[in-house]
Order: structure tokens, then C-alpha cells, then sequence
């Protein structure tokens, strides 16, 4: 197995945030469709864009999300950004994508919930027509916000609830804001019958799994902290939830100490629903195969495995079983 081999296998991602994974080139039009005056170097650009590799927190992670977001206030904007990842994700021959963004980080010029996701759904939509990507948005309410505001952000959007949403989330600060906070939310979503995932357990607290199993999540974002605790990575194990981990995120984001450290060998291992991801493109400088890549530099994972990583996102994916035999045949017409 090479390079090429990694780039060329179709792939599935679970995980990556709209606002964190637009090229330069994309934030460069984002930025002249709204006035916003960037530098004209692209590594100048790039560096307002992207962590360093001694990233020391989660803190200076987020910061790199200021410039992005300001673009994304317009209709235009938010369809030309969900087209522009959806064409730089077929690049890699990603065949499937879930992306996620927080609508109320997207209103701040005036913009209304639906507008904005019918917007995003739009850009993925159009880049559906000419890639051939599938995806589907995964809807972020964000964690410090009071827990009305994000259940009024879901009803603003039943129009589109499996009809462009495939599914829930929560973003922001894991560590001051515990799942738990929006146990209401999380309810509404599966009353209105939408499938769940949470970021929990990248911020070292295991408990924060177990709270998001009892919420109803189906998969976790990172999980990482589970690693050290047998209990309620036995918990995510029988009760079959896909683990997303990104791994150089985890890794900028300090989720773990070092490459060393990371815990995708225990999780195969242990018999966990294994998906690779990106997190942010952008931000994190990487892409799906990258990601691949990195886990066979470090841990020796097979073609097999990859493989297999594949076929877990696939079954965990938000999506239908007819979809889903669709791209399960595309895998296996691969190898
Ligand atoms: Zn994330």
C-alpha cells in the first residue's frame, strides 16, 4: 500500500467543520464577496488560517476560526463555501461527507436560521451535481448558548430535517460546558427523529461519553478520553457507537500528548466502531488521506484496516440503508 493507494481509495468523513476547512483560495473569494481585506501573500493568509505545529492549546486551535467566520455571513457566501469543500474533498476521493456548522455563528449581518442552512445545503447540493460527493449537514447548537435558543434554531429549520440535515451536534467549549447542559435540545432533536452526534471526550473527561450515550448520541466526536477509562469505553462498545477521531487535531488540541499516546490501535483492538477524520481542513492543515497516511506512518495500520475504518464510517453514517449499500459497493469494488 502507497501513497497513491490511500488517495485513491474512496472514502468516507464524518467529521469536518465547515468553517475550519475552506482552502485559502476559497477564503480568499469568501473574503471579496464581503469586503474583507486579507493579506495578499498566501502564506501571510495562511498563517491567520492555520495552527502551527507547537499549537499549545485549544484556545490558540479556535482562534483560527475568526477570519473564516466573518465571511460566512451571506447567503452567497455560506453556498459558495459548502460547494468549494464538497470539490476539494472529491479531489481526494472522499465519496461521502457529513458536514457540520453552528447556524447561530452565521447571523451576525442579519441572516435567518433557514436562510442560512438552506444556503449551506445548496453549495452541497450544487457540489453534489458536479463532483458526485454525497454529504449531508450535521447542525451544531452551540454549548454556551442557553438551551431555548438552540431548540428554536431546530424548529426555524424543519423544512429541512432529513431533507439536507442529517443530524446534531454540539459546539464550542466541551470543558466549561458539559453535554448534559443541553439535555432538552438533544430530546427535541430525537423527537423531530434526527440522529445525534456529540463532541465528548476531548477534553480528558470520559464522563462526558457516558452523558452524551444517555442523550442518545449514536456516535462521539473524538472520545479520546475514554482511553483510560475500561467502563464507559465498555459502554461505547456495547452499545456499537462510532468513535470519529481526528487525529492531528487531537494532537494540536493536546486530547493526547503526543502521537505516542494516541489510542486508535486500543480502540481497533477493543472492537470499537473506528472512523478517521479531518476535524478542520483548514485549520489543522491535513486532509482525509493524510490522516490515513499518518495512522500507517505510526501505527503500522494495514490496507485491510483502512478499509475497514471505511466501512465503519459508512455504517455509523447518518444516512439510508439504500445509500449506504451504495457506497459499501463502491468500497468493495476497490479492493
Ligand atoms: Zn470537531
Amino acid at each position: 500500500m502507497n501513497k497513491e493507494w490511500i488517495y485513491a481509495l474512496p472514502k468516507v468523513e464524518l467529521h469536518c467543520h465547515l468553517d475550519g476547512s475552506l482552502s485559502t483560495e476559497t477564503v480568499r473569494e469568501l473574503a471579496k464577496m464581503s469586503g474583507i481585506i486579507v493579506p495578499e501573500r498566501d502564506e501571510d493568509l495562511k498563517h491567520l488560517l492555520q495552527v502551527e505545529d507547537d499549537c499549545k492549546s485549544l484556545g490558540e486551535y479556535l482562534e483560527k476560526f475568526a477570519l473564516p467566520l466573518a465571511c460566512l455571513q451571506t447567503e452567497e457566501a455560506l453556498e459558495y463555501a459548502a460547494y468549494s469543500l464538497i470539490k476539494d474533498a472529491a479531489k481526494e476521493n472522499v465519496i461521502y461527507m457529513e458536514v457540520r456548522f453552528a447556524p447561530l455563528s452565521c447571523m451576525g449581518k442579519g441572516l435567518t436560521v433557514k436562510q442560512v442552512t438552506k444556503s449551506v445545503i445548496d453549495g452541497l447540493n450544487r457540489g453534489y451535481k458536479d463532483f458526485g460527493v454525497k454529504s449531508g449537514v450535521l447542525v451544531c447548537g452551540m454549548r454556551h448558548t442557553r438551551v431555548e435558543r438552540n431548540i428554536a434554531m431546530l424548529h426555524a429549520m424543519k423544512d429541512f430535517l432529513g431533507k439536507g440535515i442529517c443530524g446534531v451536534d454540539i459546539a464550542g467549549n466541551e470543558a466549561d460546558f458539559p453535554p448534559m447542559l443541553q439535555k432538552e435540545f438533544f430530546e427535541e432533536a430525537r423527537k423531530l427523529g434526527l440522529p445525534i452526534t456529540i463532541h465528548a471526550g476531548e477534553c480528558q473527561c470520559a464522563n462526558n461519553v457516558h452523558d452524551s450515550i444517555l442523550l442518545g448520541a449514536k456516535r462521539v466526536g473524538h472520545g479520546i478520553a475514554i482511553m483510560n477509562n475500561p467502563e464507559i469505553l465498555c459502554e461505547v462498545k456495547e452499545n456499537g457507537i462510532g468513535i470519529e477521531m481526528c487525529p492531528s487535531s487531537n494532537l494540536q488540541t493536546k486530547a493526547v500528548e503526543d502521537m505516542k499516546h494516541y489510542p486508535i490501535q486500543k480502540f481497533i483492538g477493543e472492537g470499537l466502531c473506528v472512523t478517521l477524520n479531518t476535524d478542520n481542513r483548514m485549520v489543522t492543515g491535513t486532509i482525509l488521506s493524510k490522516e490515513y497516511e499518518l495512522m500507517v506512518k505510526h501505527f503500522g495500520l494495514s490496507s485491510k484496516d483502512l478499509i475497514q475504518i471505511t466501512q465503519n464510517a459508512v455504517n455509523c453514517a447518518f444516512t439510508d440503508e439504500k445509500s449506504k449499500e451504495g457506497l459499501h459497493k463502491i468500497i468493495e469494488c476497490y479492493h
